[in-house]
């Protein structure tokens, strides 16, 4: 700049000399701040220009930090716009293990020019290195970032002669952390010295921070959809997680030469040990159980490579699944449920005391048959209840045959439903009489039919067992007894009382679960007082199972009906157990001799028993019905030895109500 000249004049005297230099001296001050003005003013700006151009680029990569949830994508757009602005050559990414113990690059870097910088790049891509080791093991050590002025002065830095190759002169390196946790870290390397380093530090401090916020956000997006694929309890994966690995092994399958195998477990005896210690306890014991399924399926992954890769899932309460990818040898998923029965035999301990859970387990592999894995499941599942029907501990695999069993028996319970609700059952009536005098006809055992819409009329014998097995019987002979009584009052009605006569009486057949349901007293009661039927005319026919079950209830349920004055009968005597015990203790009036003996009477061997059987119930003053008269023989014989009652189709078949009670109206008219 050209600066203006004051006026001397040569004239002057020595005042005017000071003046002069006084004017000179003020003029260069002058000059002198001007200028420092201006050298400020050129810094200001400058600083200006590149805070704003730092800010955009901080700018850029926070809007993709935003927009992205791909930590990847976000870090390579981060590494190139900051070489870029910084003018560098290269830039990597490389991420802390999760015990912070290594730093392992992620193939995720930036190069202004790969195909020199080549042989870097490859070395750089897939560095792994210990803490304290190279330069990114140093920034893990120190959690701070690292200068490399001359890369050919550092011994320690492992890439040297390949950043030597490539002429890179200098680095720097950054943590990038989450709170403070060291998640991530990033290098650069430059071909020129890195310079201002104060301003580069505050540009990456702020970059790293917005690529910690993306790793943040990666790890809570990870830890939701973990949460939503795993139980909270167990750490397992849960059903939907099996779900999604189930439908990805069946698809595999058509390509694959091997198959799949499903087992569902379900813990024996776990609902009682939960209703006994509580919910704690029951929680410890399916980590324990978890605990112990997991080191089975790892030693038995170990030692039978061929019998595929297995997924363990917790599906539900106390139940869990395995899947088992790959399956070239069918046999080793049993010896696999067999590791699994055997670890949990050792008992667990919950509140000092021992308990021990076995399981229920059933196996389904894959085949032909199957059109999707929902279908091998359910096959699974149907074996595991036959295992768990068959007792603790078992394991059932699934085959055809056992298949149709459980389908049919499946449907009969359905039509069984259906039957209760709309009314498909009917009772029959056989006469019981008595044989010394006449015969004559005494009352009616009742016998269930079942008026199936497509099967026709079926006896009992075709689904009384299924109604038992499924509990449906407690409603059906609820029913049975309810309409036997009714069906008697209306024939009572009928028939009216004649002078010294007896009423008929009805039998109607108790199931054993019937018999011990906690009212079933009361249940016998009240249907007395709604029928109006006297208690001397219903008789209840059990069998021996209700006394194996529970003897002690057995006898105070007989002794409280029988104190009203209802009658109770031991049907099929000789079939079962036949303990005298019983017979002793508990209160019966009548005893039922099974037909089986009556259809062998001519054998002496089935006439010894009727004899010893008559005795036994002579001695214990009890009647005897004997049942299946097929002849007349029969029924001659069965009187000669003395038998008081008989019913069989030689006397009467089973038949409906109107005539079966018609056959009373015979005998009154003689
Ligand atoms: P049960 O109580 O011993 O009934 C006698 C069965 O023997 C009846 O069969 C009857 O039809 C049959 N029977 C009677 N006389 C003769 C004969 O001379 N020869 C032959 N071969 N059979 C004869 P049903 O009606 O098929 O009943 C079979 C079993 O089903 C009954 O045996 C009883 O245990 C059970 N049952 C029948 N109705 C009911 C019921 O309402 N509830 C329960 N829980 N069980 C019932
Ligand atoms: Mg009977
Ligand atoms: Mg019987």
């Amino acid at each position: 700049m050209k600066h203006a000249q004051f006026p001397i004049r040569e004239a002057a005297g020595d005042a005017d000399a000071v003046l002069v230099d006084r004017l000179r001296r003020q003029l260069q001050q002058e000059r002198r701040a001007r200028r420092d003005a201006e050298a400020v003013a050129e810094r200001g700006l400058r600083e200006l220009y590149e805070s704003q151009v730092r800010l955009a680029l901080l700018q850029r990569i926070t809007d993709f930090a935003n927009q992205s949830n791909d930590f990847a994508d976000v870090l390579s757009v981060a590494l190139k716009e900051i070489c870029l602005h910084m003018g560098w050559e290269f830039g990597n990414a490389m991420r802390v293990s999760d015990n912070g113990s290594t730093v392992t690059a992620c193939d995720t870097w930036f190069a202004s020019d790969p195909e020199r910088l080549f042989a870097f790049v490859e070395a750089s891509r897939r560095l792994s290195v210990e803490r304290g080791e190279g330069l990114p093991g140093r920034v893990l050590r120190d959690n701070h970032p690292h200068w490399i002025d001359d890369i050919g002065e550092e011994g320690w830095f492992l890439r040297r002669a390949e950043a030597a190759d490539a002429r890179l002169i200098s680095a720097c390196a950054f943590p990038i952390c989450i709170r403070d946790e060291l998640v991530a870290i990033i290098e650069f390397f430059s071909s020129k010295p890195m310079v201002d380093k104060d301003a580069i530090l505050l540009t990456i401090t702020q970059s790293a921070t917005q690529l910690g916020r993306v790793i943040e956000r990666e790890r809570a997006r990870a830890t939701l959809i973990h949460d939503a694929l795993h139980d909270a309890m167990t750490g397992l994966p849960n059903r939907v997680l099996l779900d999604e690995r189930c439908r990805e092994a069946f698809r595999r399958l058509g390509t694959a030469s091997t198959g799949i195998a499903l087992m569902v477990i379900d813990l024996d005896g776990f609902k009682a040990i939960n209703d006994k210690y509580g919910h704690h306890a029951g929680d410890a014991l399916l980590v324990e159980a978890t605990r112990r399924f997991q080191a089975a399926i790892a030693a038995f992954e170990q030692a039978n490579p061929r019998a595929g890769h297995a997924t363990l899932a917790r599906v539900g309460g106390d139940e869990f699944v395995v899947l088992l990818d790959s399956v070239a040898d069918c046999a080793a998923v049993e010896r696999l449920a067999e590791m699994l029965h055997d670890v949990l035999r050792a008992p667990t301990w919950v509140d000092n005391d021992q308990v021990a859970a076995g399981a229920s387990i059933g196996i389904a592999h894959s085949s032909d048959a199957y059109d999707d894995v929902e279908q091998i499941r359910r096959d699974a599942d149907l074996a595991m209840y036959e295992a768990k029907a068959a007792g603790s501990g078992r394991t059932v695999t699934f085959t055809d045959a056992l298949g149709t069993t459980v389908r049919n028996r499946m449907a009969l319970e359905r039509d069984l439903r259906e039957a209760i609700r709309d009314k498909q059952f009917l009772l029959y009536y056989q006469p019981i009489f008595s044989l010394s005098d006449g015969p004559s006809l005494m009352g009616y055992e009742a016998l269930i039919r079942w008026q199936h819409p497509t099967r026709g009329l079926l006896d009992p014998g075709a689904f009384i067992e299924a109604a038992e097995e499924s509990g449906l019987i407690v409603f059906i002979g609820d029913w049975v007894l309810r309409q036997g009584c009714s069906a008697l009052a209306r024939l009572h009605k009928r028939i009216g009382r004649k002078d010294g006569s007896t009423l008929p009486f009805v039998s109607i057949n108790i199931a054993p679960q019937q018999f011990l349901q906690p009212n079933f007293a009361q249940q016998v009661q009240r249907v007395l007082i709604e029928t109006d039927v006297p208690p001397d005319c219903l008789r209840l026919e059990v069998t021996e199972g209700v006394a194996i079950i529970d003897s002690e209830r057995t006898r105070q349920v007989l002794e409280e009906i029988r104190a009203w004055g209802v009658r109770t009968s031991l049907d099929d005597f000789g079939t079962g157990y036949s303990s005298l015990s019983y017979l002793q203790n508990l209160p019966f009036d009548t005893l039922k001799i099974d037909r089986s003996f009556v259809a062998s009477i001519d054998d002496p061997k089935s006439r010894n028993i009727i004899r010893a059987i008559l005795d036994l119930a002579s001695n214990l003053n009890l009647s005897v019905v004997a049942e299946g008269i097929e002849s007349q023989a029969q029924g001659r014989t069965l009187i000669e030895m003395g038998c008081e009652y008989g019913q069989g189709f030689h006397l009467g078949i089973p038949l409906d109500e109107k005539s079966a009670f018609a056959l009373i109206d015979q005998q009154h008219t003689g």
